[in-house]
């Protein structure tokens, strides 16, 4: 089957599109699963991933109006691809700088009504940030968490939320004060979709609170040889003006854009992984051949080993950097109004 090639914008419309780079299924599989490490895993992958797009190859684009960047063509990863990615039980921060940010937020807006508010998460996990929505007076049978993973469901269960395993599209028309989709919306396709449905859910003077990967960063990592923002498992990338263009088109406006600091030691040990992890995925390079020790404890010396050395490669750039790092934080955080 042929996937739909995007021969415009999926936020702004615009039709000025530039490659950035192209991937092959098999590439992209590689990123995920080494196939060193796990041979038949990594063929199915590749398998699925061609399956996925239609063809063996996809490109990731630049939208040259508003900055959005989308991989062409623009599909999803679906459960089958997560799967066979990312083996095994999800593992869910419990701290994150954007839980933070709207906690605060949210306690600025509804100081005196909290607990009458009603909530919606997608891709709740399982529920570290409900959590902490709970702490500050809202009632956990006033939030729906929407979830595909059957462990997480359960967790959310147990902690009193309303969990589904449902798409957004699926949502009855009840209607929302507070929304949140935190490192989300990247992983997903049909765009408008999702917009225009958010715009029914959301009531009128609720909030939706996004965070989603700081578009700076991911330009740093992928023009300094460490981990590329892959597609089937990310397919967009947002500039704050890619927002404002697809939320004007469904009657919501952006009213705050924050970018996450970055810190100096954070962002050198994150920069020092991705590019041990990029390196891996390379045939008779020093982190493949570390990785490919089959005894845990000497794996884990021979990783310690290649990173030092590593460690003195990436100096240089560090240093070089220094200066912006504090533009380069994980993550970008927006709240969104509706008109
Ligand atoms: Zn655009």
């Amino acid at each position: 089957m042929n996937q739909p090639l995007e021969s415009t914008c999926p936020a702004c419309h615009s039709g000025t599109i530039k490659t950035l780079w192209t991937v092959s299924a098999k590439e992209s599989a590689q990123h995920f699963v080494r196939a060193e490490s796990d041979t038949k895993r990594n063929a199915d992958l590749a398998t699925h991933i061609a399956k996925l797009w239609g063809q063996a190859t996809s490109s990731v684009v630049n939208c040259e109006n508003c900055g959005l960047g989308f991989a062409q063509p623009f599909v999803a990863g679906d459960e089958q691809f997560y799967n066979l990615a990312y083996p095994g039980t999800p593992g869910y921060p419990v701290e994150k700088w954007e839980f933070s940010r709207t906690i605060q937020d949210v306690k600025k807006d509804y100081s005196n009504h909290i607990a009458d508010a009603r909530c919606l998460e997608l891709g709740s996990g399982v529920g570290n940030f409900l959590m902490k929505l709970t702490e500050i007076g809202i009632k956990p049978e006033n939030i729906v968490a929407l979830e595909y993973n059957a462990e997480s469901l359960r967790v959310l269960h147990e902690r009193g939320f309303h969990g589904k395993a449902a798409h957004i599209s699926e949502m009855a028309r009840e209607t929302f004060d507070l929304i949140f989709m935190f490192q989300v919306l990247e992983h997903m396709d049909d765009l408008d979709g999702i917009f225009s449905r958010l715009s029914v859910l959301l009531k009128k003077g609720g909030s939706l609170y996004l965070a989603v990967p700081n578009l700076s960063r991911t330009n740093f990592q992928e023009h300094n040889n460490t981990l590329l923002d892959m597609p089937p498992n990310h397919i967009s990338r947002w500039a704050k003006s890619s927002f404002e263009a697809i939320l004007k088109r469904h009657d919501l406006h952006l009213r705050e854009f924050e970018v996450e600091a970055g810190s100096f030691v954070s962002f050198c040990l994150q920069d020092l992984k991705y590019y041990t992890l990029r390196q891996s995925m390379y045939p008779n390079t020093l982190a493949s051949k570390a990785y490919d020790a089959r005894q845990s404890l000497k794996r884990k010396f021979a990783l310690a080993c290649v990173a030092m050395i590593y460690l003195f490669r990436r100096l240089p750039l560090w240093l070089r950097t220094s200066g912006s790092i504090g533009e380069l934080g994980g993550s970008v955080w927006l709240k969104v109004g509706r008109r």
